[in-house]
């Protein structure tokens, strides 16, 4: 099988985090890009593992050097994924995991038109604002500009490859691998 880099979006709570975490343990051939982010670090997150946080003038010389091959702002931060690093993992002969947003992703696939791009939407609005309440790492602003992101984000799901319905986590997981084999 060719090494190929799969995208992988969806709204803030929607579990894509758990999703990907299930499928990483059961398929470690895959790896998950290393993003850059000018947003603070959360608690418990590391440098060079969950992001690599940058100042927002290191993230603009980036931008003004093209190092990125996507980069988006998502609820006032920035976020990209740096050319480099992936055409380094791809060369290494992995496949490669990006867990970006909608914006970033089509993005991707203009790019690179063989990036296989998927979906993972919440199984209503409601459950999706539960959740994101739920984690309590985020103030009611921030949760406020992240919900109103979803809508757009669904809008943009359209254009994607494939969408999977995460409302059983063992179900998504296995869906996303029946996916990868067969994309
Ligand atoms: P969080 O702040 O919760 O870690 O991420 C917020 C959003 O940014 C998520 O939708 C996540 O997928 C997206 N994101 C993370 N890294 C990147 C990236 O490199 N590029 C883009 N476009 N979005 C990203």
């Amino acid at each position: 099988m060719d090494k190929k880099l799969y995208v992988i979006s969806g709204s803030s709570g929607v579990g894509k985090g758990t999703v990907l975490k299930g499928f990483l343990d059961r398929n470690p051939e895959f790896m998950l890009s290393v993003s850059c982010t000018t947003r603070a670090p959360r608690d418990g997150e590391r440098d060079g593992v969950n992001y690599f946080f940058l100042t927002k003038e290191e993230f603009q010389t980036c931008i003004d050097n093209d190092k990125f091959l996507e980069w988006a702002e998502f609820a006032g931060n920035r976020y990209g994924t740096k050319k480099k690093y992936i055409h380094q993992c791809l060369s290494e002969g992995k496949n490669v995991i990006l867990e970006i947003d909608t914006k970033g992703a089509l993005q991707v696939k203009t790019k690179m038109p063989e990036a296989v791009l998927i979906f993972i939407a919440p199984p209503s609005l409601e459950i999706l604002e539960q959740r994101l309440r739920g984690r309590h790492t985020e103030d009611e602003e921030t949760i406020q500009k992240r919900l109103h992101e979803v809508k757009q984000e669904l809008a943009r799901a359209e254009k994607f490859d494939y969408k999977i319905i995460n409302d059983d986590i063992n179900k998504a997981i296995s869906e996303l691998e029946d996916i990868v084999k067969n994309a």
